[in-house]
């Protein structure tokens, strides 16, 4: 049976003091998975006990993120670092008497991170081994918050990606919590989310992978250290950072930057400490040098006698996502394809553009390349186009004709005078429409029926009925 939440619930009566799972490993469950736990464990809807008695707890002045949370769109940044996740974390202290809770967000971090940037992703991801495991290994069945972490692809156990949609009904959440929300349960359908390892692992020695491992892997390393967030802060990154600069580089900031794939001017903000980077930012410079992740927060500036540097795969999301790596092109061989159009080979080609699609480049590009033969291959191009043109004309016209010829000759076998009005009805009702260009060739088929001596037949024909 269901409590009334009004009747049995109000923010002075002590909850269940349900402890947390995973706490300070990076299987810790997140803090609206605990809230949901929490609400199944006093019998109340989760929905219930977040606007019933956590919402009102929270004092946060914005409400936009109040409305956010409550249409469900802001409830991962319950699981984040800003104000919402302290409220939440402290009405939930008060309600349960259990003082930890927020080891099941950021909240640790929060000293390393700019206030407004936002490190947790408002869709929901899970990994379906992870689920099937706990479900052999555990009583309770949590979300991990690592998964919440916007800039992670892969599982950290068994680096396999995250999946973000019900493998049976293909529901994808866009919320934290649901209604009807019960951990490793699709939302829609309540199937069974977990699914055990195949067999065969997916690895690749892709460079974009590796990347995704070492995100992966640092970002657990992250939780698995929790004691290293009371030493870590912003300032100590912008001092890894300034030091990184005179280790890499000798202080030559273009360097550095190139490395990071960035522009100067941001590179010179992060030193500065104007501009405090991202975790995605920061997941970048410990990968392109090989720093783990902590001893950049925690500004562990020894770290730098063991880097190396690593490229940064082109394919890594919010950098440089759909941008292509440069083509190296064979500028001789093109040249020399473009000699053969304008000495009049490849004669399918009918336009500069299309020789530069052939290619697979862009026209501009090679018109900037080589701009005489550009234009000589463009009026190669253009002589082909006419003379097609004159060809197709006089097909068009000599099909006209002979169909104009036939048309006529029919008209006169139905002893009529093929005049020029009857050729275009007839022809017209063959599903052929004339207009006046066509008139000349009209006037061409009566002259040849003419000449060919079948109208005088047709006069004489009409002479002797007349007589
Ligand atoms: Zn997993
Ligand atoms: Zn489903």
């Amino acid at each position: 049976m269901l409590l009334n939440t009004r009747e049995h619930l109000s923010p002075r009566t002590p909850l269940f003091a349900l402890p947390p799972v995973g706490l300070g490993t990076s299987k810790v469950e997140t803090l609206t998975n605990y809230s949901s736990r929490l609400a199944s464990q006093i019998g109340v809807p989760v929905g219930r006990l977040i606007n019933g008695l956590i919402l009102p707890c929270c004092n946060t002045g914005i409400s936009t993120i109040k409305r956010g949370v409550k249409m469900g769109s802001a409830f991962h940044l319950a699981n984040s670092f800003g104000s919402v996740a302290s409220e939440w974390v402290s009405a939930l202290e008060n309600l349960t008497t259990v003082n930890c809770l927020d080891g099941l967000t950021f909240l640790p971090w929060r000293n390393v991170f700019e206030p407004r940037s936002g490190i947790t992703s408002p869709i929901k991801r899970w990994c379906s081994h992870c689920f099937h495991e706990a479900l052999q290994d555990h009583p309770v069945i949590s979300e991990h918050l690592v998964w919440t972490l916007g800039g992670l692809q892969l599982c950290p156990i068994h680096l396999v990606p995250l999946e973000s949609r019900c493998h049976k009904c293909g529901y994808k959440p866009y919320a934290q919590i649901h209604s009807k929300h019960l951990p490793g349960f699709c939302s829609r359908c309540m199937e069974w989310l977990g699914r055990p390892m195949p067999r065969a692992k997916v690895s690749s020695t892709d460079s974009s992978w590796k990347y995704h491992v070492w995100v992966a892997r640092s970002c657990a390393q992250l939780l698995n250290n929790p004691e290293l967030a009371s030493i870590s802060s912003s300032k100590r990154l912008q001092a890894m950072i300034t030091t990184g600069i005179d280790y890499i580089s000798n202080g030559n900031l273009t360097r550095f930057s190139c490395l990071l794939r960035r522009s100067k001017s941001i590179v010179g903000e992060w030193r500065q400490g104007h501009v405090i980077p991202g975790l995605e930012a920061s997941l970048h410079i410990s990968y392109v040098f090989q720093l783990p992740l902590e001893s950049l927060f925690s500004g562990d500036t020894n770290a730098w006698n063991f880097s190396s540097i690593q490229e940064l795969p082109f394919s890594v999301r919010g950098l440089d996502a759909g941008r292509k790596p440069p083509v190296r092109r064979n500028w001789a061989e093109i040249e020399k394809f473009l000699g053969e159009i304008s000495d009049g080979k490849h004669r399918k080609i009918s336009s500069f553009e299309e020789a530069a699609k052939t290619l697979s480049i862009d026209s501009g590009a090679l018109r900037a390349q080589f701009p005489e033969l550009a234009r000589q291959v463009s009026g190669v191009c253009y002589k082909r186009r006419c003379a097609r043109a004159v060809l197709k004309a006089s097909q068009v016209e000599k099909a006209v004709l002979e169909l104009a010829e036939i048309v006529a000759g029919k008209v006169l076998a139905q002893g009529h005078y093929p005049s020029r009005r009857r050729i275009q009805a007839e022809m017209l009702q063959q599903g052929f429409r004339t207009d006046r260009s066509h008139t000349s060739l009209i006037r061409r088929a009566q002259l040849r029926l003419y000449d060919s001596g079948k109208l005088d037949n047709l006069r004489q024909g009409n002479k002797a009925k007349s007589d």
